[in-house]
């Protein structure tokens, strides 16, 4: 990066249009707004499938590059998981710079659903880190473009139910691929992190007779998976080195990585937390090495994406979740793909996202 002075005003550029060419973003929105405090971006990475949708993140990030790259990163994952999830959505994301403790107010949020409006519908927005369903609602006085509303407003509610489900087929297509039957009963599984997605996929895998092993940093939430499903309590630590049949983890991303993989004793890794990988290439290849089964995450993962998509159809849960029981054909497609290939999980889930986007380039192509 270099630093330029234009006007007395410092301004500081790096290779942007490089970086714009390598990701193939299609638009970048920076949106500033003196009166209300707010600064965020807009990044629009891929519309062929349809209008990018991905929430809005407000994070108080140390350095303005680190939220761009943030919104690059995170827009280029919503475009794979909209095409692996079938979804006539593309990939957006858009992330406001702030301390959402101390620097959020009505005013910014509305100020920020006028830029959402500018963008005519090609962005649709959502909650995510840092907002709230709330400033969601002050968004949506704004624009119409948001989706993820309380169902009271006509939108589906929390999408965490549905998450737990989609990641629990994709658990049961992970045991079919492993164990040539689908069936959890007497499996062991370890969920790190039973928050609103982990806490519904234990109940999930209790039903099914699933031995539970649970981590978390919340006490609460530990005593209640521990009475309501029999779950056995342990540290973070402990769980990476349990010798269980299945790995879920649903709290941080980068929990894959040279520090963790060589304690891991399962067969199949299959978790809801987003970015698993901490190098989707070098620890993607070792878990494939390791003859791990590994459920790429943006692909078990999308019961969310799904649930906020069917509110454009009229919201009916019903429907949403028979969607997202697909989950468990298109994560057997894909661990199909990458022994045709020679791929690891999560690079067939690219190339299986990348070809659908491509073919219906194919079919736009002519009026
Ligand atoms: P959540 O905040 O409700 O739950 C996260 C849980 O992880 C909490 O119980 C928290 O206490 C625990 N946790 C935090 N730090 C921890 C640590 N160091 N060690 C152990 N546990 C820790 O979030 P959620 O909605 O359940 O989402 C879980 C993951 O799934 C996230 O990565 C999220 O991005 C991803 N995801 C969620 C959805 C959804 O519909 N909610 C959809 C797609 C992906």
């Amino acid at each position: 990066m270099a630093e330029i002075q234009t006007q007395n005003v410092p301004v500081t550029t790096f290779d942007l249009f490089a970086g714009l060419e390598t990701t193939q973003h299609e638009q970048i929105v920076f949106c500033q707004d003196h009166a209300t405090g707010l600064k965020a971006i807009i990044a629009v990475h891929n519309t062929v499938l349809g209008p990018g949708l991905g929430g809005t993140r407000m994070w108080y990030y140390a350095h303005e590059k680190d939220a761009v790259r943030d919104a690059l990163r995170l827009s280029r994952g919503m475009t794979y998981k909209a095409s692996v999830a079938g979804l006539n959505l593309g990939g957006a994301k858009a992330v406001i710079i702030g301390d959402p403790k101390t620097q959020k107010s009505e005013a910014l949020m509305r100020k920020f659903g006028r830029f959402v409006e500018n963008l005519n519908g090609k962005y649709i927005t959502a909650e995510d880190v840092g907002t709230t369903t709330r400033d969601m609602e002050y968004v949506n006085m704004e624009t119409d473009h948001v989706v993820g509303l309380p169902e009271s407003m006509g939108g589906g509610g929390d999408p965490s139910p549905v998450t737990a489900y989609g990641v629990y087929m994709g658990i049961k297509s992970s045991a079919k691929q492993a164990y040539g039957n689908d069936s959890l009963s007497g499996k062991s599984v370890a969920v790190m992190g039973i928050g609103k997605v982990g806490m519904h996929l234990c109940e999930y895998l209790h039903k099914e007779g699933v031995k539970l092993y649970v981590a978390d940093i919340n006490e609460g939430a530990l005593k209640y998976a521990a009475d309501h499903f029999g779950a056995t309590v342990v540290s973070n630590d402990d769980m990476l080195n349990l010798e269980v049949d299945i790995f879920a983890p649903c709290a941080l991303g980068a929990i894959l990585n040279d520090n963790t993989l060589p304690k891991l004793k399962c067969q199949i890794i299959a978790g809801a937390a987003n970015n698993q990988l901490e190098d989707e290439n070098i620890h993607g290849n070792i878990l494939r090495e390791k003859g791990i089964i590994y459920a790429p995450d943006f692909v078990i993962n999308a019961g969310g994406l799904i649930n906020v998509y069917s509110e454009y159809n009229g919201y009916v849960r019903e429907q949403a979740m028979a969607q997202t029981e697909n989950i468990y054909n298109t994560i057997l497609d894909i661990y199909k793909m990458a022994d045709v290939h020679n791929l690891n999980n999560q690079q067939a889930a690219i190339k299986h996202a990348e070809k659908r986007i491509h073919d219906m380039m194919l079919v736009h192509s002519t009026y």
